[in-house]
């Protein structure tokens, strides 16, 4: 079974082939980076225009690299939501018309649940199992009682984790998005800061990141009024180890009430070396019998195959849309809209 999947929710355009759910043919991204960065952040118009330049060619470029044409397919793919409106539309529309041209069925998938299936380029998944959703946008704890079931066991009150991850880089004049770089720094400092650790002792599973993201621009903006410049090493270190304790322990506080076998970390901060490890460590000297599932890190920010697996779980249901889908770029997840 092959689905042409497409992915073009932000600032990626992503065109990917993959065979059976989890086996990737292709997966062409192309990102657009480099024409947000100067604005400190994603201009949808920019977004919109570059998908339009790039979604053939991504398409040719992944039917190519995958060595099939049209007809050897079965479905197409395209996430619908959530997203920038104008940009789901491209990704939207491009499918439309390959499925009407080709006779195809069409099948929509929530960007989120593309996240989590990316762990199955890792291994089959097994369910009950739990994920750590960590994005730009979201963060969060899914529990899977099966395939195609989601259930939010935790939240974030705030921001994402992600979205403090650039708020405090910007502080730092760290270009967008920050969490690669703030990472990178991190890992050449200490933790002297002692940043506050957000709803720790509270009994459930629900995040903060906000007053972090506050002390942290305090704490500098107060050193510069006195003429101080702060250690950005260090800075990183001291947030990210506040960003690390507070999703581990959360996380592993799910896993031993949920008796889960499997934790899949998903979204761009499961990209973060700081949380895999931290995750690993905590894991081992739990003594529980979780097994830890991170998809590499090219298939932890935004891309197709994601989209791809998700939609053969969809596949299997014959979960399909006609021609009148539609980009929604509040979608809920799971998916009752
Ligand atoms: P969503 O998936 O919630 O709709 P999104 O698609 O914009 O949002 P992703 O592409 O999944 O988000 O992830 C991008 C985010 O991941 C950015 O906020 C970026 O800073 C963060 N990120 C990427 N790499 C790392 C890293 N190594 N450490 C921390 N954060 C990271
Ligand atoms: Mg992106
Ligand atoms: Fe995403």
């Amino acid at each position: 079974e092959l689905i042409l999947a497409f992915e073009s929710s932000c600032d990626e355009t992503s065109v990917a082939v993959i065979e059976d759910g989890h086996v990737i043919l292709s997966n062409i991204i192309a990102t657009q980076i480099k024409s947000h960065q100067r604005f400190g952040g994603v201009v949808p118009e920019v977004a919109s225009r570059h998908h339009v330049e790039q979604i053939t060619v991504c398409t040719q470029a992944a039917l190519e690299e995958a060595e099939v044409t049209y007809a050897d397919l079965t479905a197409v793919a395209v996430t619908y939501g959530p997203g920038l409106v104008g940009a789901l539309l491209i990704g939207v529309t491009a499918a439309k018309a390959i499925a009407y041209a080709h006779h195809l069925p069409l099948i929509p998938v929530n960007h989120m649940a593309g996240h989590i299936y990316a762990a199955r380029f890792v291994k089959p998944l097994e369910y009950p199992l739990l994920a750590l959703l960590v994005s730009g946008g979201h963060t969060e704890l899914v529990y899977m009682p099966a395939a195609g079931e989601f259930e939010i066991i935790g939240d974030t009150r705030d921001d994402a984790a992600g979205e403090a991850y650039d708020k405090i880089g910007r502080v730092l004049g760290v270009q967008y998005p920050a969490g690669k770089e703030i990472d990178r720094l991190a890992h050449l400092g200490q933790d002297t800061f002692k940043f506050p650790r957000a709803m720790l002792k509270e009994d459930n599973l629900d995040f903060s990141f906000s007053g972090l993201k506050s002390a942290f621009i305090n704490t500098v903006h107060h050193a510069d009024q006195i003429g101080e410049t702060l250690n950005h090493e260090d800075l990183a270190a001291s947030f990210q180890a506040s960003v690390v304790e507070v999703l581990t322990t959360k996380t592993m506080y799910a896993a031993r009430q949920l008796n889960v076998r499997q934790l899949v970390v998903a979204g761009g901060v499961a990209a973060n070396q700081g949380l895999r490890e931290g995750l690993a460590t905590a894991i081992k000297a739990s003594g529980m019998d979780l097994d830890l599932i991170m998809p590499p890190l090219r298939l932890c920010g935004d891309n197709g195959a994601m989209i791809g697996a998700a939609a053969h779980i969809e596949l299997q249901k014959q979960q399909f849309s006609d021609l009148s889908l539609n980009a929604v770029p509040g979608l809920d997840f799971p998916y009752g809209a």
